[in-house]
């Protein structure tokens, strides 16, 4: 049998990129080289007791949803509503910043930036950075699509070019940007910061209630369980007449027409390299271009309630950039009477007992009691180099009958894995149909 189409990778990439086929009628199949779907989007649950009883439930790397992205409220997928399928929990949205031996709440920075500001900078940052981050949401409020346009510029220069003081550059925009950028040198494209500033200045963000894992679940339920194949690597393929053969790491071979490749940018780049055009990257090795993740999860009896909030290291130390009690989020993260804390740090050399100790100094001495249930190490956990979704030369392969997806084609988000998928999609759609 020859497939119109058979998608590499069942990351949110692929399966999104699957629901538009499957929408459509068009025959295809879905080979993912690993046992379970999602990619880098899945939640595991950890037993609490050894005698079955209670789960946790531990998001890899941890990662939160930005309710307001567009391609979560396309109508073929209708995830971004409060009451969706995945029963949205909300982070509240500002942040507690720690420094000078304690926390500091941040109001909303990015809907009340002034008042916000105004609370807790107010002894160190200037008048001129309150004013300035007003400034700022309002401008970039008003750009809409155009946060992607502009002079090529770092997100660090595009703060200092902004006036913004050290302080408020260390002690907010570097934690809080660095758990989302994954780096807190702050060297992503500014276009991006622009991309994420406009989506928190819509939205607070969110978690699924029972985990980010739930919306890969809710992808894989709306497609015809034959039409994802796991445990199928592709290896290799090869230009046959009117198509390609597919060769899986089993030995067999799948043939196709059409092929929509959303894997990482490694895979890519080793199989269909030779095709790739457009993105400039065919010589690079991108399985380098990465940045890494690391989390830490641990169970704790029920800890003083600190309100569904994201907490920051506004001192710059090092073990820990951002933690969160992720049952205050979501009660459902752990069992009742416990507690699930995520401790995420950007080095890789830190020690458990480092990070620890770190934790003491944000939540005091019960931090003994805590059990380690879960390490997260994720290496290709972030691309480096994207071009942002408007280039839609990333899309294709000089063979026009190999279409690329992921988020290293477009930018690192769900919204830009979502994005690439269905847009690669519908390309091959059009070339089948001829619509
Ligand atoms: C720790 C962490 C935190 C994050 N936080 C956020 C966040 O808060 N908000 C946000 O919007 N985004 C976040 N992201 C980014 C988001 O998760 C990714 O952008 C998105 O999941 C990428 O999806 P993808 O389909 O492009 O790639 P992947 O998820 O990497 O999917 C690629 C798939 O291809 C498969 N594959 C590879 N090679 C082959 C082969 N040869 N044959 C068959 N299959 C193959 C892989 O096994 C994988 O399943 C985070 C990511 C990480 C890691």
């Amino acid at each position: 049998m020859r497939w119109p189409v058979v998608i590499v990778g069942g990351g949110v990439a692929g399966l999104r990129a699957a629901i538009t086929f499957s929408r459509r009628q068009i025959p295809f199949l879905l080979l993912e080289a690993t046992q379970s779907p999602g990619g880098r989007v899945q939640s595991t649950f950890t037993r609490a007791h050894s005698n079955g009883s209670g789960v946790f439930c531990l998001d890899r790397g941890f990662q939160v949803l930005q309710p307001s992205y567009n391609e979560l409220r396309h109508p073929d997928l209708d995830l971004g509503r409060p009451n969706s399928p995945l029963e949205l929990k909300y982070f509240y949205p500002g942040a507690r910043v720690f420094f000078d031996g304690k926390f500091h709440a941040l109001a909303d920075p990015w809907r009340h930036p002034i008042s916000a500001l105004a609370s807790v900078f107010g002894p160190i940052g200037t008048l001129s950075d309150k004013v300035r981050v007003g400034l700022l949401q309002q401008h970039i409020l008003s750009l809409g699509d155009a946060v992607w346009s502009g002079p090529k510029k770092t997100t660090i220069e595009y703060l200092q070019d902004w006036g913004f003081s050290p302080n408020l550059i260390e002690r907010f925009f570097r934690p809080f940007l660095g758990g989302v950028f994954l780096e807190d040198a702050l060297g992503t494209p500014a276009s991006f910061f622009r991309f994420v500033f406009q989506n928190f200045a819509k939205s607070p963000v969110a978690v699924p209630r029972f985990g980010i894992g739930a919306l890969t679940r809710e992808l894989v339920q709306r497609l015809p369980v034959s039409s994802i194949r796991l445990g199928s690597e592709v290896q290799s393929f090869q230009e046959i007449s009117g198509g390609f053969a597919l060769g899986l790491a089993s030995g067999e071979s799948i043939e196709t027409g059409n092929i929509l490749w959303a894997t990482e940018a490694g895979p890519a780049q080793k199989v269909v390299g030779r095709y790739i055009s457009g993105t400039g990257k065919s010589q690079a090795n991108l399985e380098s271009y990465y940045h890494e993740a690391r989390a830490l999860w641990f169970a704790s009896p029920k800890i003083e309630s600190t309100g569904p909030v994201l907490f920051l290291d506004g001192e710059r130390r090092g073990q820990i950039n951002h933690a969160a009690v992720m049952s205050e989020v979501s009660p459902d993260y752990a069992p009742p009477g416990m507690s699930l804390i995520a401790l995420n740090t950007l080095s890789m050399t830190a020690t458990t007992e480092s990070i620890l100790s770190h934790a003491v100094d944000w939540f005091g001495p019960g931090v003994k009691d805590w059990r380690l249930l879960g390490e997260d190490r994720i290496r290709n956990a972030l691309p480096l180099n994207f071009p942002g979704p408007n280039e839609s030369d990333s899309l294709a392969t000089t063979d026009r009958r190999i279409f690329l997806a992921g988020d290293y084609t477009t930018h690192p988000s769900l919204e830009g894995a979502l994005l690439s998928g269905r847009r690669a999609a519908e390309r091959i759609v059009a070339q089948i149909t001829g619509d």
